[in-house]
């Protein structure tokens, strides 16, 4: 829910901090090269918001990995469009609107905002906003978690995508982070058997003990994956949910059942590798003999089932079928920390910066 408005909308000239690119980041995780912080003047008196703008406040920000894959300075991968140097990057926020020359917003309001500045406040074109309805008990970060990207991209894959049967095999990577807590509940929904990888002992204790996966395993541990899969899926895997790529796909694609699926939803293990020195996957032929299905998707071409989802999702959170785990870190300064985080397996659910309250 909303809460105060922090005193902002009586000031009229702010000093907001922002993270904008001061270069782009070819390979290896980036550097506070790349990223970097300052603080700029922005007026938020009436006449300096333009026609159809309005100024927000920023009050969360989802720190994501898509990002990563943006500032590479190249095309390709994702498709996704480059950031431009020295502005603001963005990303998935909610905001209190303090400022508003809209009419379908008013200050007080709160807002989600798919392209938000990461910026303590900025002025922006109102028309991908959209209000979060601050009647629900529900928790502002769980829209940028299960009622977000993350949840929806989870939903995408095992409802629309994999739909497995109950009694399924179903193998999730990156299994204690955003999409793979969420996937590997809703599998569990469905009646499947579900196992996970991740890279701590904690997370694997996280996604049996609050997630319900019947196994995990740290692939940090695992010397040889070909002897973990076996070991795990002594039936062989029926749905694997890749979010990582690299060597655990390939080793997956030794363990495939009949008529399995795998859908991709990312490749986060090689999004700091230059292209041509990237993990090759050399047991495709694999999906011959098995008459396997591989189909990688963005969650941004199933918007038109968006409203689909949030109608399951908003039931399942009342019902504490769906259970968010929330990594909040405090202060705009903490989001360089918090996106470099996502490459080291030092945080536990969904990362998350907390920008004012
Ligand atoms: P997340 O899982 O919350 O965070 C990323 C996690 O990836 C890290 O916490 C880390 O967890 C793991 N990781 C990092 N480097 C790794 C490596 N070298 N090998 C294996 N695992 C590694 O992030 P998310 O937002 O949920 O995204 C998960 C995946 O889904 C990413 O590939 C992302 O690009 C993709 N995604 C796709 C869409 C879409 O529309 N297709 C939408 C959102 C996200 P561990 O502790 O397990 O190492």
């Amino acid at each position: 829910m909303g809460g105060s408005d922090g005193g902002a909308a009586a000031k009229s000239v702010v000093e907001s901090k922002e993270w904008y690119l001061a270069a782009y980041a070819p390979e290896n995780v980036p550097t506070s090269d790349h990223l970097k912080l300052r603080s700029v003047t922005i007026s938020l008196e009436y006449d300096s918001v333009a026609d159809q703008h309005v100024a927000v406040q920023l009050l969360l920000i989802s720190v994501d990995p898509y990002l990563r894959s943006t500032i590479t300075g190249r095309d390709g991968d994702l498709y996704l469009p480059r950031p431009p140097l020295n502005k603001a990057i963005t990303g998935f926020g909610i905001g209190r609107v303090v400022r508003s020359k809209n009419k379908n917003f008013n200050e007080g309001d709160i807002v989600i905002n798919p392209f938000s500045p990461v910026a303590e406040y900025s002025i922006i074109p109102a028309d991908f906003l959209r209000k979060i309805d601050q009647t629900t008990d529900i928790a502002l970060p769980n829209y940028l978690s299960c009622l977000g990207v993350p949840g929806f991209t989870a939903w995408v894959a095992i409802e629309v995508l994999g739909n497995p049967k109950p009694g399924s095999n179903v193998f999730i990577s990156a299994a204690a982070g955003g999409v793979g807590m969420f996937a590997g509940q809703l599998a569990k929904l469905k009646g499947c058997r579900v196992v996970g990888s991740t890279g701590s002992n904690d997370k694997v204790q996280l996604i049996k003990d609050e997630f319900g996966y019947d196994e995990g395993f740290n692939y940090h541990e695992e010397s040889d994956f070909d002897v973990a899969l076996a070991k795990y899926f002594p039936d062989g895997i029926d749905l694997y949910l890749d979010n990582v790529g690299g060597k655990l796909l390939d080793d997956v694609l030794n363990h495939v059942n009949k008529g399995a699926h795998i859908v991709i939803s990312g490749m986060i293990s090689q999004y700091n590798t230059i292209p041509a020195e990237r993990e090759g996957v050399k047991n495709l032929l694999n999906m011959v003999g098995k008459d396997v299905k591989m189909q990688g998707f963005l969650c941004g071409s199933y918007l038109n089932q968006f409203g689909e989802f949030a109608q399951l999702m908003e039931k399942y959170i009342k019902e504490e079928k769906i259970k968010p785990k929330h990594k909040i870190n405090q202060g705009i300064e903490s989001f360089f920390e918090s996106f470099v985080s996502l490459f080291s397996s030092s945080n536990l659910g969904k990362v998350i910066v907390q920008v004012a309250t």
